[in-house]
């Protein structure tokens, strides 16, 4: 069995340079035991949870290995004990398991490259009991700010309630001199420390927002206030799944499946450029299998074939931040409202076009760019098509030639295809 860990120790370091620790960590990489090798994430699962409480598992895509780390180290001891060389039952085969310990486990490793730039999603990163506590720890019955010393709001979409500071939905800000009388939850700590520990966070968020999602609501998209919070937020996903969008301005989308009890890290250009939002409705398209591949990008979702249907149920959302004292001063001004306010106006006042080139230049920057700006919403709100129009295109000979001068959208293309359209 030595003999054998040791070559597949090796193997790690030379083709994936992941790097064993000789001395027992929390932390073990499984070798043969990924979805890359036929292996289930339940399948390995069950067999690594008998050892004791997992803090988390990682199976990256593809890979013949998987990175699991325990609340403490007895655990992974005796995980590395009891099943190093050790044959786990995978449908009809069965594969023998190498276990190494290793200093720490790379988190990217569990991410699609196709994140925006400082995601991070941390499967299982809190227990199922964390997270029976952390829900028990809100009371959604109390609603009046003297009695509960927090305030609720019953937003149109979803429920809200704020510990440590009210956030405002008007300024979308916070009163940044008016703590409320409740602060965070003493059930959050464990949590938060291990945020601490872990390196996800590097001082201790001091603003709570919890939010409720019945299956069919959701929230709009958008960029939490440069100005209010610090750099890093953080967010629990509890209950059921769902999927959250970002948006960056250039169009990109990727779509992420948040699972029950994992943690979200926005930082740097996902925190302050990406918008992030969850579309309200009934059902997520998701992987099929619940793999490591969190991340689709929705280009790629009609030709995904290993999707599938998963009915929303109610998620409750912790998000944690930290309360920013200064102004922002971010790498994305574009985004930023710090940067914005004392910033001069882009553009002079348009001015008569002197000539040619001028005109263009107006009409580029006041009507196209405007014109590029809202036409995705023109769209949306131009579908139904004018009863009198679709009376006279349809009274109209078969064969008949029709110019569409100003189309907009085509709305009118499809009315009567026994015309012959031209729509400009
Ligand atoms: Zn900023």
């Amino acid at each position: 069995v030595l003999r054998k860990q040791l070559k597949a120790s090796h193997t790690l370091l030379k083709h994936e340079g992941i790097k064993t620790a000789p001395q027992p960590t929390k932390s073990l990489v499984v070798a043969n035991g990924g979805l890359g090798n036929g292996v289930s994430r339940e399948e390995l699962s069950a067999a690594l949870r008998e050892m004791g409480a997992m803090e988390s598992l990682v199976m990256p895509p593809h890979k013949p290995y998987s990175f699991v780390t325990y609340r403490c180290e007895e655990d992974a001891l005796k995980a590395h004990t009891q099943l190093n060389g050790q044959k786990l039952q995978c449908g009809e085969n069965s594969i023998v398991l190498y276990l190494s310990y290793i200093d720490s486990v790379n988190h990217q490793e569990e991410v699609s490259v196709t994140l925006p730039q400082g995601l991070v999603l941390v499967e299982d990163f809190v227990s199922t009991e964390e997270e029976a506590h952390l829900l028990a720890a809100v009371d959604w019955s109390s609603t009046n700010e003297d009695v509960s010393g927090s305030a609720q709001k019953a937003l149109k979409h979803r429920r809200v309630k704020h510990y440590g500071f009210e956030f405002c939905y008007d300024n979308n800000n916070v009163d940044k001199d008016k703590p409320l009388p409740a602060c965070l939850p003493g059930e959050c700590l464990p949590v938060l420390e291990r945020c601490l520990r872990h390196g996800h966070i590097n001082v201790m968020p001091d603003q709570l927002t919890v939010n409720q999602y019945e299956s069919g609501q959701g929230i709009p998209p958008h960029v939490d206030t440069h100005s209010a919070f610090e750099d890093t937020i953080l967010s629990l996903s509890l209950g059921a799944k769902a999927v959250m969008e970002f948006r960056h301005p250039d169009g990109r989308v990727v779509a992420v499946v948040l699972p029950s009890r994992s943690l979200l890290v926005m930082k740097g250009e996902s925190r302050y450029l990406w918008t992030h939002g969850i579309t309200p409705r009934k059902f997520d398209l998701v992987p099929a299998c619940e793999s490591q591949s969190a991340a689709l990008t929705f280009p790629d979702l009609r030709t995904q074939s290993g999707l599938t249907l998963s009915k929303r149920g109610t998620r409750t959302s912790f998000t944690f931040r930290k309360i920013r004292h200064e102004r922002c001063r971010c790498a994305f001004p574009s985004a930023c409202d710090s940067q914005r306010t004392t910033s001069p106006p882009p553009t002079s006042p348009p001015s008569l076009p002197c000539c040619r080139a001028d005109a263009a230049r107006l009409e580029k920057e006041y009507v196209h760019r405007v014109y590029d700006a809202i036409a995705s919403h023109f769209s949306s709100t131009r579908h139904s098509p004018w009863p009198r129009v679709c009376h006279f295109l349809s009274s109209l000979a078969p064969g008949s030639m029709l110019a569409d001068v100003g189309c907009g959208n085509g709305k009118y293309l499809g009315v009567n295809h026994q015309l012959v359209a031209v729509s400009v």
